[in-house]
C-alpha cells in the first residue's frame, strides 16, 4: 500500500510517499513559496496537483496536523467531522492548522475517495495528568478558553521512545525515558512507560527549551514590561519573543549551533554564553523529569543538534547522572516523524 505523508505549512509543502507496511520510501520532495508574490503556485490546491502529477498509485494520504487540542488523543480518520474539529484548532494554532487543513482540503478534492488519516503533534501528550497541563492560571481560563498545556513535537517522542525500547530489547510499558528532540524548535518528553507524563512545550511551541530564535521560559511579567519599555504591540512582541530571542538573540550572530559552537571555539563570548544557557536548561528539564519518574533508563537524543552535535550532547550530559546508582543509557536515534505518519496511517486504515 502506498501512503503520501504530506506536511503542509503556511508557504511550503513537503511530501514522502512510503510502500507500506515495508517503511519503504518511495519518493520525497518539497513544494515551497506558495502565495508568495512572483511564485506559480498560488494556493496549496495548485501545490499538490503539482505533487500528485509527480508520485504514481496513492492507496491513502497521512496528514501532519499540529494541533489537535483536546479533541484528539490519536490520528483519526478524515471525515466533516474531524475537519471541523481541526477547524476550531486554528483559533489556538493559527500560524500551523490553517495551512494544514488546506492541505487536506485539497487533498479531498484532488483525491476523492482515497481515504486520508489526520496525525496530530499533539496527540502524543494528551496524556499528560491534569496537574502537569494546567497552568497556574484561574481554572476557568482552562474550561472556557482552553488555555493548558498541550505538548508539540509528539509524533516525533512517540517515534524515537518505540525506537529506543526497540534498541534496547525491552517493552515500552517497562521503561523510564526522557526523549531530547533538540533542532531548531527543541523540546523534551517524560515518556513514562510509554505515556507523556510531561514534556516542555507548552499551550504554545514557544515555552520551555531556549531554542533557535525562541526565549523559551520567561518570567511571564516580562511580556508587559517590554511592551511598555519598548512600545511594542502584540505582533512585534510575539515577533520578539519567536523570532529575534533564543539562540539568536542571545549570540547576536546565529541560530545555528554550529556557527555559536565554531565562533565560541574562536572566541567569541556571547557564542559561549549562549551555548551555555542552551545546554543548562535541557539539564534543567532532564534533572526535573528525572525526579519525576524517580529514575531514568534511557536519555533520547533526536534532531539536527540532538543527532550531530556530540560536544553539545556531551556537555549535557557532563555530571547529569552522576548521583544516580543505575545510570541511564544514552542513545541517539534519528527521528522520522514522517515514517511514524505512515504507520499510523497504515494501521488505522488496516486496522
Ligand atoms: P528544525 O527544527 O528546523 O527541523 P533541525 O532539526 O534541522 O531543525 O536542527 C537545526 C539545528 O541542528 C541547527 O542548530 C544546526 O546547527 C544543527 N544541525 C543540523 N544538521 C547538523 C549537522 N549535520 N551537524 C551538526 N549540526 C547540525
Amino acid at each position: 500500500m502506498n501512503i503520501l505523508v504530506i506536511n503542509s505549512g503556511s508557504s511550503s509543502i513537503k511530501y514522502k510517499l512510503f510502500k507500506m507496511p515495508q517503511k519503504k520510501l518511495l519518493t520525497k520532495g518539497v513544494i515551497e513559496h506558495i502565495g508568495e508574490e512572483g511564485s506559480d503556485i498560488q494556493d496549496h490546491y495548485t501545490g499538490l496537483k503539482l505533487i500528485l502529477s509527480k508520485v504514481n498509485s496513492v492507496d491513502a494520504v497521512g496528514h501532519r496536523v499540529v494541533h489537535g487540542a483536546e479533541s484528539f488523543k490519536k490520528p483519526a480518520l478524515i471525515n466533516p467531522l474531524v475537519i471541523r474539529k481541526i477547524r476550531q484548532c486554528c483559533a489556538i494554532a493559527p500560524l500551523h492548522n490553517p495551512a494544514n487543513l488546506a492541505g487536506i482540503l485539497a487533498c479531498n478534492k484532488l483525491l476523492a475517495g482515497i481515504k486520508q488519516v489526520a496525525v496530530f503533534d499533539t496527540a502524543f501528550h494528551q496524556s499528560l495528568p491534569d496537574y502537569a497541563y494546567i497552568y497556574g492560571l484561574p481554572y476557568e481560563y482552562y474550561t472556557k478558553l482552553c488555555i493548558r498545556k498541550y505538548g508539540f513535537h509528539g509524533t516525533s517522542h512517540e517515534y524515537v521512545a518505540h525506537e529506543a525500547a526497540r534498541l534496547l530489547k525491552s517493552p515500552i510499558n517497562k521503561l523510564k525515558l526522557i526523549t531530547c528532540h533538540l533542532g531548531n524548535g527543541s523540546s523534551i518528553t517524560a515518556v513514562d512507560r510509554g505515556k507523556s507524563i510531561d514534556t516542555s512545550m507548552g499551550f504554545t511551541p514557544l515555552e520551555g527549551l531556549v531554542m533557535g530564535t525562541r526565549c523559551g521560559d520567561v518570567d511571564p511579567a516580562l511580556i508587559t514590561h517590554i511592551m511598555k519599555k519598548k512600545k511594542l504591540d502584540i505582533a512585534a512582541m510575539n515577533t520578539l519573543l519567536n523570532r529575534e530571542s533564543g539562540l539568536k538573540g542571545i549570540s547576536g550572530i546565529s541560530n545555528d549551533v554550529r556557527i555559536l559552537e565554531e565562533k565560541s571555539k574562536l572566541g567569541n563570548k556571547r557564542a559561549r554564553l549562549a551555548l551555555e544557557i542552551f545546554i543548562y536548561r535541557i539539564k534543567k528539564y532532564i534533572g526535573a523529569y528525572t525526579g519525576i519518574m524517580s529514575g531514568c533508563d534511557a536519555l533520547v537524543f533526536t534532531g539536527g543538534i540532538g543527532e550531530n552535535q556530540k560536544r553539545v550532547r556531551g556537555k549535557i550530559i557532563r555530571g547529569l547522572f552522576s548521583h544516580l546508582k543505575k545510570k541511564p543509557k544514552i542513545l541517539i536515534i534519528p527521528t522520522n516523524e514522517e515514517l511514524m505518519i505512515a504507520k499510523q496511517t497504515y494501521l488505522l486504515i488496516n486496522g
